[in-house]
């Protein structure tokens, strides 16, 4: 209740501001002479500024603005701009800076105040509700427009949010019945506790381990330590029966990964990257594999057998170091990952039981790795492009998810001129292509070292 009273009074001091700004304008355009208003112009422009300043003084340090900056999560002040409407109520027009983690969740209403609209001006950055919770969604940033009533008083907020690219990876997320996603943060300081509004859609334990149940929408709320909210809206579709995930590994170049996107746009396919360290020339590439809406993977910093698999470290490096690397330059989290040469390699063999090691403690680091059950044999066995066709359509099973591995190394004609037949062949035997996801059920090969 003291705040409600505190916020009422301080509208009635914003008020007396705006009425200020109100009468210095009808006096500008009709009251006055023009001779009379151009000597005085100056002198009013002056007096304008300072009656501002002075007033916006007043209403900055009211506590009712403290306590409702405290309810929208800390949000900074901006300044009060006067908001030069003809009649009605809604006299102010307030504006803010407030920063979000990614995936936060932030009301914009104080208690009893109820909001009449709220609009954002990027949506896939910040989306709001109805009743002013808004949603950080995506790195950016966004203006928000809040008008609400309190006490019979209208009020329009303009926030600037700003959402960093640190916080809850899956704000929101599409997954399969069946399949698992485990909720990651890419700031090591948030420990989140979970909770789902919908358990009969997805269940989720309290460390963020999410099951999907049922077709539907649900949404799962978090708590970090510090009070701050986490929201995570899922929608769990019906599982697909025959899926091809296309996957490339060893790239970017510009030879070959350009043909592959290409060909992949045209036929409206997403694929999955899994990359080694792009050439400096080479960051586009990624990024353009990003733009197109394929998985950027991991196959890790570099490719050298005798380098990565020489101990646990060294390879959690490798891939940490790619990782964070993409995080940097693109803001997109890595998590799903490759093994060169496959889990089932034995050119780690110099390094006895390191594969075993590795394949245990891969999803403790958070990452996923994915080996293939199709082998298009681009790297060895086919001698053309007619070969890998055909080592694609005779491994292909339905009533699973087929992993096919290819190669986007350099001048790898022998996919890239059968990788549209590929497509085609799938569509008309009834398959669905799909980008693996933090969700994907993984295929492991058996480990041999
Ligand atoms: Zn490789």
């Amino acid at each position: 209740m003291k705040d409600v009273t505190r916020d009422r009074e301080d509208r009635k001091q914003q008020r007396t501001s705006t009425e200020g700004a109100l009468f210095f304008k009808a006096g500008k355009s009709s009251t006055y002479g023009n001779c009379w208003q151009r000597k005085c112009k100056k002198f009013l422009l002056i007096v304008i500024l300072l009656c501002a300043v002075f007033l916006d003084g007043i209403t900055a340090s009211a506590p009712g603005r403290q306590a409702e900056a405290a309810v929208v999560g800390g949000g900074q002040k901006l300044g009060y701009a006067p908001l030069l409407c003809s009649g009605g109520f809604d006299y102010l027009q307030q504006e803010r800076n407030m920063k979000l983690n990614l995936g936060e969740e932030v009301s914009l209403a104080v208690p009893g105040e109820k909001v009449l609209f709220c609009k954002s001006s990027k949506k896939k950055v910040v989306s709001v509700s109805k009743k002013g919770t808004i949603h950080a969604l995506k790195a950016g940033k966004a203006k928000i427009t809040v008008k609400s009533e309190l006490g019979g008083e209208t009020t329009t907020k303009r926030y600037h949010i700003k959402v960093s690219k640190f916080g809850m990876v899956y704000p929101v997320f599409t997954m399969m019945k069946g399949e698992h996603l485990d909720l990651q943060c890419n700031k090591e300081n948030i420990h989140i506790k979970w909770s789902s509004a919908n358990p009969s859609v997805a269940k989720v334990s309290k460390s963020g381990k999410v099951i999907a149940k049922r077709k539907g929408k649900a949404v799962l709320v978090g708590k970090s330590k510090n009070g701050k909210r986490y929201c995570c809206r899922l929608k769990v579709k019906k599982r697909v029966q025959n899926v091809i995930y296309l996957t490339f590994d060893d790239g970017p170049n510009r030879y070959s990964t350009t043909k592959i996107l290409d060909i992949l746009k045209k036929n409206h396919v997403k694929a999955t990257f899994f990359e080694l360290k792009p050439a400096q020339k080479d960051f586009d590439l990624t990024k353009r594999v990003i733009d197109e809406g394929h998985t950027l993977a991991l196959h890790g910093y570099q490719h050298k057998y005798d380098i990565i698999y020489q101990s646990e470290k060294s390879y959690h490096e490798n891939l940490d170091k790619l990782r964070d690397l993409f995080f940097a330059k693109y803001g997109v989290w890595c998590i799903v990952s490759r093994f060169p040469g496959g889990s089932s390699n034995m050119v780690s063999k110099y390094n006895p039981g390191i594969m075993t090691k590795l394949t245990a403690k891969l999803h403790s680091w958070g990452y996923h790795y994915f080996d293939w059950n199709v082998d298009s044999c681009d790297a060895g066995g086919a001698s053309s492009s007619r070969e890998t066709y055909s080592n694609f359509c005779a491994s292909l099973r339905k009533g699973r998810g087929n992993v096919v591995l290819m190669h986007d190394f350099a001048n790898n004609d022998k996919t890239i001129n059968a990788l549209e037949k590929m497509i085609q062949y799938g569509k008309k035997n009834g398959y669905t292509f799909l980008p693996i996801t933090a969700s994907t059920d993984e295929v492991h090969h058996p480990v041999n070292n």
